[in-house]
C-alpha cells in the first residue's frame, strides 16, 4: 500500500515546533523539513502478506524498506532488504512462501515530524539501521532514509559554513 502525507509548510499543521525550509544554528532541521522537500510517500504492508510480497514491492517501488502497519497506519515493524538477506541466509527459497512477520523488526523506533535532524541521525548510526518511520498522533506519516537524513545535515554544514565566511569576510 502507499500513501501520502502533505508536508508542504502551507499544509502541514502538525506537531508544534520551527518551521520548513533552511534552519541555521545549533538546533538544525527538522525532520518535517526533509519530508516537506521529498513529500510525505509511504510504502507499507501488512502481516498477512509474504516475503515474495516485500521483495516484488520494494523493486517495483525501488526501495530498502518498508513499514509493517496496522489498518489503522500504525507502525508494528519494519523490513528492510536486510532482513531479506538474513532470512534467505538461514532458509533459501522456503522463506518467500513465509509471513512478513517472521522476519521484520518489531516495534521499530520512530521519530516525530518535530525531530532534529542530527538526532535522528545519531539514533540511525547507533541503531545500525537505515530507515525511520515517521509518527504523529501514532500514525505514520513519513518515512525517511539514512539519504535523506545526510543530505539534509550536507545542506546545513554547507549554509552554516556559508554564514562563518561572509561573517569572517565582514
Ligand atoms: P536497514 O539498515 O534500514 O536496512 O535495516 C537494518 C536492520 O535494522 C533490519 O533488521 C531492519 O529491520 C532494522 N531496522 C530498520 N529500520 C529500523 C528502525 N527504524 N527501528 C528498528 N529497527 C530498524
Amino acid at each position: 500500500m502507499k500513501f501520502s502525507v502533505d508536508f508542504s509548510a502551507a499544509v502541514y499543521q502538525g506537531d508544534s515546533g520551527s518551521g520548513s525550509g533552511q534552519s541555521g544554528g545549533t538546533s538544525g532541521g527538522a525532520v518535517k523539513d526533509i519530508l516537506a522537500d521529498k513529500g510525505g510517500e509511504i510504502h507499507t504492508i501488512t502481516t498477512g502478506h509474504t516475503v515474495q510480497e516485500v521483495i516484488d514491492t520494494l523493486n517495483s517501488f525501488k526501495i530498502g524498506a518498508l513499514v509493517v502497519a496496522d489498518d489503522d497506519k500504525r507502525p508494528i515493524g519494519i523490513v528492510s532488504e536486510r532482513d531479506i538477506v538474513v532470512g534467505i541466509g538461514q532458509k533459501g527459497k522456503e522463506l518467500f512462501a513465509e509471513k512478513v512477520d517472521t522476519i521484520m523488526t518489531a516495534n521499530p523506533v520512530c521519530c516525530a515530524p518535530d525531530a532534529r535532524v542530527h538526532e535522528v541521525m545519531q539514533k540511525m548510526t547507533d541503531g545500525r539501521f537505515r530507515h525511520m518511520p515517521v509518527v504523529s498522533d501514532g500514525k505514520l506519516c513519513g518515512m525517511i532514509s539514512i539519504g535523506d537524513v545526510v543530505r539534509k545535515r550536507l545542506l546545513e554544514l554547507e549554509y552554516e559554513n556559508e554564514q562563518m565566511m561572509a561573517y569572517m569576510s565582514g
